[in-house]
């Protein structure tokens, strides 16, 4: 006989089978205002087969059950390899298969066709809501041919391998295998901004070099190959470093540690030795920081879609169990507080998600227009500090929704409150991306106000934008540019968002401008003014109850 000591009730259901695009009202208009209305099929097969219980459980696990390196085998060889849970393994399936590190390149690793970008960023917003961790190196794949393109005749023979969208995770020569996945190693313990501090060196050998030194964090250390600084006789340069050697070898990548991180628990980062590592040359010596920047352009942009997503999966956790909790008789959705946190959650989330595609259209349309070009060269760095640092605030608040639920160890909750922060710190902190727009300014000032004019044009009858612009430019012309950049990344970061908003959902913008613009929000989400029907509005919209 069963033993039931009281029946529970008053507990919101699990939140899951759900259909990740199909219930995301804000989604399905960001798609058509950014030129992906043509994906709008293929998106909705893809958000219920991410929003699958079976995918929130295998993300539980992949989590739970932690990377664990295996430095020497049990004889004692030496054998630098990490050993991943079986769902780690499922996820780069899935993300590989559906194209997430390949879709943006054609065959010959050049640009793919618009709305490309917007299209991978559908997908990566969705994956993202589920699980983050396997995503740093379909990320650090897919940027790495931007990078790349420095070496035509080594591009050609990996981009059949990236193109195949096939995850083959056998440990054996990149050239062997069907598929394959590409790191990056450029952080050491003197200096990760600071990559000119770099001390690993490369030495000429036949047919490439040979590089020692270490790197300090290096994730992903199951890639195939990565593109590692180090310093050559002509300065700082770019190399690709096999885990293998071209005789079958195993390569002098040397495994020291994984690192014991806050969260990202399913991807594996390693501190990790060079002695005598194979690596041939990408890009001209002393150009390694002009080569790799290609790539880091894109890890970027990948950041802030990330941290949208987690913004994403926390609002609706939070509004799904306020729906179904009751609190003094009344769904605490109902309660006025309550409705007006939530809206303020869904406000930026709406506004997270607007800006963030906006930014990948400007990718896709880059080649054939230069505005949109200067758009993602001056927005990136403004985009990735933005929306990643609201990331962690964002999930505290909708983890309080759940009460003491929403901080326990199962709760999906507790998985995003550790994973946010990380996206703000690596790929450039704050303080550094702040310093790329104000470098962008000093190489194309022109382009850079150009943008800005652009945003004024399109903002001007919004409440607050005048003002804004205004602030932004007197901050980038003013003597005390680099000491105010914060503020002024933060205000250019919101007129975007308006931007973007007045494309998708005009009426959205209005409100988002009165309340982050105006400055009728408070230090804490809820703390804006809303009308009762706007709030009830952001909520419907942005998990529908029908
Ligand atoms: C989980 C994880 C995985 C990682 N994976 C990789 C990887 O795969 N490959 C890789 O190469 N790196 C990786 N990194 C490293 C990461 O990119 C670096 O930690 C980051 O670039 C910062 O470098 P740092 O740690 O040396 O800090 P520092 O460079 O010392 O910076 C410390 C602080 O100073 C600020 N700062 C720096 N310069 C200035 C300035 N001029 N003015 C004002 N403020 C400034 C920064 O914004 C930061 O807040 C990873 C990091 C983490 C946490």
């Amino acid at each position: 006989m069963r033993h039931d000591p009281h029946e529970v009730f008053n507990q919101s259901p699990p939140y899951v089978d759900v259909d990740l695009f199909g219930s995301d009202l804000p989604l399905q208009t960001a798609v058509a205002a950014n030129g992906a209305a043509g994906e709008a099929a293929a998106l909705s097969a893809f958000g219920r087969r991410w929003g699958a219980v079976d995918a929130f459980d295998l993300a539980r696990l992949a989590n739970e059950c932690k990377p664990r390196l295996k430095a020497y085998s049990a004889k004692g060889v030496r054998q630098d390899f990490v050993e991943f849970h079986p769902s780690y393994h499922h996820f780069m399936q899935e993300s590989i298969g559906a194209g997430l590190a390949a879709m943006t390149w054609n065959m010959a690793g050049a640009r793919a066709e618009a709305p490309s970008e917007v299209a991978r960023a559908l997908r990566y917003y969705m994956v993202a809501q589920i699980e983050n961790g396997h995503m740093c190196p379909i990320t650090m794949t897919r940027a790495a041919i931007a990078a790349l393109a420095a070496e035509p005749a080594l591009l050609a023979q990996i981009m059949p391998k990236i193109s195949s969208r096939q995850y083959d995770p056998s440990f054996r020569p990149w050239q062997e295998k069907s598929g394959m996945t590409i790191g990056m190693g450029m952080t050491e313990k003197q200096g990760g901004t600071d990559v000119r501090a770099n001390t690993t060196r490369a030495e000429p050998v036949e047919g490439g070099y040979v590089i020692n030194g270490h790197k300090w964090f290096m994730s992903a250390p199951m890639c195939d190959a990565f593109l590692v600084l180090a310093q050559a006789e002509g300065g700082l340069t770019c190399f690709f470093m096999p885990r293998f050697t071209a005789d079958g070898a195993l390569n002098g990548l040397r495994l020291q540690r994984l690192k014991d991180k806050l969260g990202n628990a399913s991807n594996a980062s390693s501190e990790v030795e060079f002695e005598n590592a194979f690596a041939v040359r990408v890009g001209e010596e002393g150009k390694g920081v002009r080569t790799i920047i290609e790539m880091v352009q894109l890890t970027r942009l990948d950041c802030a879609i990330s941290s949208a997503g987690i913004m994403r999966m926390a609002l609706a956790q939070a509004l799904h169990h306020a729906r179904h909790r009751s609190v003094f008789q009344r769904d605490l959705v109902d309660q006025p507080l309550m409705a007006t946190v939530l809206a303020d959650l869904a406000l930026e989330s709406e506004a997270a998600l607007a800006l963030t595609l906006r930014l990948c259209r400007s990718f896709d349309r880059a080649g054939a227009d230069p505005q949109e070009a200067a758009r993602a060269r001056t927005l990136t760095p403004v985009v990735k500090y933005w929306v990643c640092k609201s990331a962690p605030g964002f999930v505290y608040e909708a983890m309080e929704c759940l009460g003491g639920n929403g901080y326990v160890e199962e709760s999906v909750l507790a998985r995003l409150y550790r994973e946010a922060p990380v996206n703000a710190i690596w790929e450039g902190s704050g303080n550094v991306v702040c310093l790329d727009l104000l470098r962008a300014l000093s190489r194309d000032g022109e382009a850079t106000r150009g943008v800005l004019e652009t945003l004024a044009r399109q903002t001007f009858d919004l409440p607050g934008c005048g003002e804004a612009v205004k602030f932004v430019a007197q901050v980038l012309s003013g003597p005390l540019q680099e000491a105010h950049a914060r503020a002024a990344v933060e205000r250019l970061a919101l007129l975007a968002a308006a931007a973007a908003l007045q494309e998708s959902a005009p009426d959205i913008a209005a409100v988002f401008a009165h309340a982050r613009l105006e400055g009728r929000s408070g230090r804490s989400y809820g703390a804006l003014e809303l009308a009762p029907n706007e709030a009830k509005e952001l909520l419907e919209r942005a998990l529908p109850t029908a």
